[in-house]
């Protein structure tokens, strides 16, 4: 098997269980591996640390597979991860039976939406959408699965999961019982890793295009389009925080910014919103936001969806004196690495602060960052420099973070990049 050589005392990442080698951090290459094959990685004394895939083109020149000498990287290791990563899916919380019935997902008794300390449904949930294997926090670095009732998505984003798509595909199939999957590598970091952007199904039927799939979250319907839509059709890591966000919102009157296909929007109007606002910029995102809340019958004179650049429509809601007793800011990921958080905190405090000044005494604000580059601490500043600078008092009353089935391993911090506050304007 090719090596990779550390350079002295460049271990101690490894030692931690950090499955990222840098190429600064490789003395040499022994043994000429190709793109994504297999390698030993040893330290300067030529001792064993981790079996990896090799990865010329990137800063990442290796990802960890294994810790393990004694593990080989084979078709037997693919299974035995990806059916962990898929065990620690199922719903253990109940044995009930979910069924569909009007759009709301039941137990037979006792029927109440999934809370945020449950794992979401695979097993007793007839649509689920939940993310499967989720890269390195699942032991399978640079590999991305999430389900969507029949369909699987998979983004491939490391060299290493490359070479083993195939595989991989073939395993999915026969562990699940999805009818397709669906590729998504149209990711920018592919580009990083020497890797052409693809995106089209790897197997079963195609299906129509746009190709979208219904699937049933916290009782309600929303069409994903998994080819065509954000990531891989739907932002699954927001999941327990719509599910927050529709307990909080009776009687309220909502602004939901950075709608996408109405997630917020319409999780505030099933927990008895009095009115919602929706702002997005994709029209595109609208029209299937729309759909969605004709899907569940939802009030359509309760929700304006408007089409629109939130930082202007905030202004214009300031300067119109429009208030608000709920809003939530999801807006996209504006610093991907931490080189670019300056400028990140300079958007997330224009919004934050011109949602402190539109909300009312009393009203919330569910303010979320979804950037890697932007830690949960300085994202606290940040709000809180907004709040100050709008000249109100406010208190968090919660932290929210990403959904169970997007896990932080301990070994990968990194792994945490959702951090949101549930925040009360005094
Ligand atoms: N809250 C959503 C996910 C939001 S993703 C959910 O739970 O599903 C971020 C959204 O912001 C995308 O739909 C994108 O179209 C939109 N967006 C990006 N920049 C924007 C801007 N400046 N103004 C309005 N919308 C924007």
């Amino acid at each position: 098997m090719a090596k990779v050589i550390l350079k002295p005392s460049r271990e101690k990442a490894l030692l931690r269980r950090h499955p990222w080698i840098f190429s600064g951090a490789i003395a040499e290459v022994e043994g000429n591996p190709g793109v994504g094959e297999t390698v030993d990685v040893v330290d300067s004394g030529g001792e064993f640390l981790a079996r990896a895939a090799y990865s010329p083109a990137s800063q990442i020149g290796a990802r960890v597979w294994s810790f393990d000498s004694d593990e080989i990287v084979d078709e037997t290791f693919f299974r035995e991860r990806l059916q962990a990563a898929i065990n620690r899916r199922q719903w253990t919380v109940n044995s009930k039976q979910w069924t569909v019935d009007n759009g709301q997902c039941m137990a037979s008794d006792n029927c109440q939406p999934p809370t945020a300390n449950r794992l979401l449904p695979t097993a007793n949930c007839p649509l689920p959408g939940c993310r499967l294997v989720h890269a390195e926090s699942d032991c399978l670095p640079g590999l991305v699965v999430d389900r969507y009732a029949d369909t699987l998505v998979v983004q491939v984003l490391s060299a290493g999961a490359e070479r083993w798509k195939e595989t991989i595909a073939d395993l999915l199939l026969e562990l699940t019982d999805a009818r397709r999957i669906y590729e998504r590598s149209d990711v920018d970091v592919r580009t990083l890793e020497g890797l052409p952007l693809r995106v089209g199904i790897l197997r079963g039927e195609a299906g129509p295009d746009p190709l979208r799939i219904q699937i049933v979250e916290h009782g309600l319907r929303f069409r994903v389009d998994v080819s065509r839509g954000h990531k891989t059709g739907f932002y699954l890591d927001q999941r327990i925080n719509r599910a927050r966000v529709r307990t909080l919102a009776a009687g309220r009157r909502v602004l939901d910014c950075f709608s996408y296909t109405g997630g917020f929007a319409l999780n505030a109007l099933a927990g008895g919103a009095a009115s919602v606002a929706a702002v997005d910029s994709s029209a595109e995102a609208l029209t299937l936001a729309e759909e969605n809340r004709a899907l569940d019958d939802l009030p359509g004179e309760k929700i304006e969806w408007l089409e629109g650049d939130v930082f202007q429509v905030l202004r214009a809601f300031r300067d119109q004196r429009r208030d608000f007793d709920m809003i939530i800011l999801d807006p996209p990921k504006f610093a991907p690495t931490s080189s670019q958080a300056q400028k990140a905190a300079r958007g997330y405090k224009d919004i934050n602060l011109l949602a402190f000044k539109l909300l009312r005494p009393g009203g919330i604000l569910t303010t979320f960052s979804c950037s890697g580059g932007v830690s949960a601490e300085f994202f606290q500043q940040i709000v809180a420099g907004a709040a100050l600078d709008a000249g109100v008092d406010a208190q968090i009353i919660e932290h929210l973070g990403q959904s169970p089935d997007h896990p932080v391993a301990l070994n990968f911090p990194e792994g945490a990049y959702l951090k949101g506050l549930v925040i009360r304007k005094v």
